[in-house]
């Protein structure tokens, strides 16, 4: 081939991208660093590294090899000019706030989320003194009402977790670039072959690797990608990515990093003073995942239709939530999931919390656990699961009230 930069396909990426055959062995597959450090080349070599001012390998909670190749391709799939994998979704969402909060500050969010997430940022992050104020992202301009001056970000999920919402990412992020603030995305049920949200103004997107990413429920792990996109100069908002970093003799990180600062930042202060990095083998097995990605969204796609379809004429069923029905339809699903939403989403029985127990404790081939997007299919009842903790109205407000069950 000749060299011109050539452009590939979005499977294609999720074959290649990020990988080669190993250097020294030939090896084709991504072999597993299974080594906690590296060794230097000589004390400058290593002071280098030390500095950030060479790229290499020093000690597998900062960097390793398997784990770059994982993130390499989930920023080629996003868009993005890089990623940092974590050792779980959660880990992502706090490192990616990591490097925008400082005590008192705020965040408004969708109410729209995953229960684990509403539950991290309303009860934990508060402990750093950082606040979050949960909007329905049904209307965008509640984000503008909701923020205040010291609002550092907007957070949503591309399509939610359970009752599968499209957010309007567009309208949103438009919002957010308004106030000079970056538009979180966590589109972990979505993944980037139904929605690209970096395409409608994202700045930042986090996953949780372990749904449809990796596709087998078998390893933790999630990714702060970055669009490259956001300029952290425009205002003083951001002093973490801005100002001098003391831990690195003064260095400024959107200045020196450029378009991967907020990914380089994730990686030097977010992993190696926080510490959730991914193991090299869960970085393997979610490759393996990645490389299947496309044809398994679209039977994932094509089943979730059947079974909604199903549902929604069941007589013991009161409703369905999953936008891909008639009724459910909206302009928002066309725009940002033509190809569909994803396989999970949300239909409440008759007979309410009763009935919805019983509907999971009578599934045989189904399962009963608090995940999705495994190869399996899952069943849970929020309200007496994962939304436990939640009160009555925000369990309702979050598309998981008593009668509620998620596919
Ligand atoms: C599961 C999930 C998370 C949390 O990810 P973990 O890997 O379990 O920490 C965040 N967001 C969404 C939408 C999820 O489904």
């Amino acid at each position: 081939m000749s060299g011109e930069q050539r452009e590939f396909g979005f499977e294609t990426l999720c074959v290649h991208a990020g990988a080669q055959p190993d250097p020294v062995t030939g090896a084709r597959a991504v072999p597993i660093y299974q080594t906690t450090s590296y060794v230097f080349e000589s004390a400058d070599h290593a002071a280098a590294l030390f500095n950030l001012q060479q790229f290499g390998y020093i000690y597998s909670r900062l960097t390793n090899p398997t784990v770059a190749v994982l993130e390499e391709r989930v920023a080629a799939l996003e868009g993005g000019t890089g990623a940092c994998a974590t050792a779980s979704g959660h880990a992502a969402q706090v490192i990616a706030f990591f490097n925008l909060l400082t005590p008192g500050d705020h965040v408004v969010a969708s109410n729209k989320l995953y229960g684990g997430s509403i539950n991290q940022m309303k009860v934990s992050y508060p402990q750093f003194d950082w606040h979050v104020t949960f909007v329905d992202p049904r209307n965008p301009d509640n984000f503008r009402e909701a923020a205040t001056e010291r609002t550092k970000a907007f957070f949503i999920e591309s399509v939610s977790n359970p009752d599968a919402i499209v957010a309007d990412i567009e309208a949103i992020a438009g919002i957010a670039h308004e106030l000079g603030i970056p538009l979180i995305v966590d589109n972990t049920i979505a993944t980037p072959y139904l929605c690209r949200p970096f395409e409608w103004g994202a700045d930042i997107v986090v996953h949780s690797l372990i749904k449809y990413m990796g596709g087998q429920g078998n390893s933790i792990g999630g990714a702060v990608v970055e669009s490259g996109n956001f300029d952290w100069f425009q205002n003083d908002k951001f002093p973490l990515m801005t100002e001098p970093c003391a831990a690195y003799h003064g260095l400024r990180f959107a200045e020196t990093f450029g378009n991967f600062a907020f990914t380089v930042r994730c990686k030097a202060m977010g992993l190696r003073d926080l510490g959730p990095c991914m193991s090299p083998f869960n970085a393997f097995l979610i490759l393996q995942g990645i490389e299947t990605l496309p044809l398994r969204m679209e039977r994932i796609v094509q089943n979730a239709d059947r079974v909604a379809d199903f549902l929604a004429s069941h007589p013991y069923v009161a409703w369905v939530s999953y936008p891909r029905l008639p009724e459910n339809r909206t302009p928002l699903v066309d725009k940002y999931c033509p190809r569909g939403v994803g396989g999970v989403f949300t239909f409440g029985v008759k007979g309410g919390y009763e009935m919805g127990v019983k509907v999971v404790d009578h599934c045989e081939l189904i399962s009963h656990v608090a995940n999705i997007g495994d190869t399996r299919t899952l069943i849970i009842h929020p309200a007496s699961t994962t939304h436990r903790q939640l009160t009555p109205e925000q369990q309702k407000a979050a598309g998981a009230g008593p009668e509620v069950v998620r596919l």
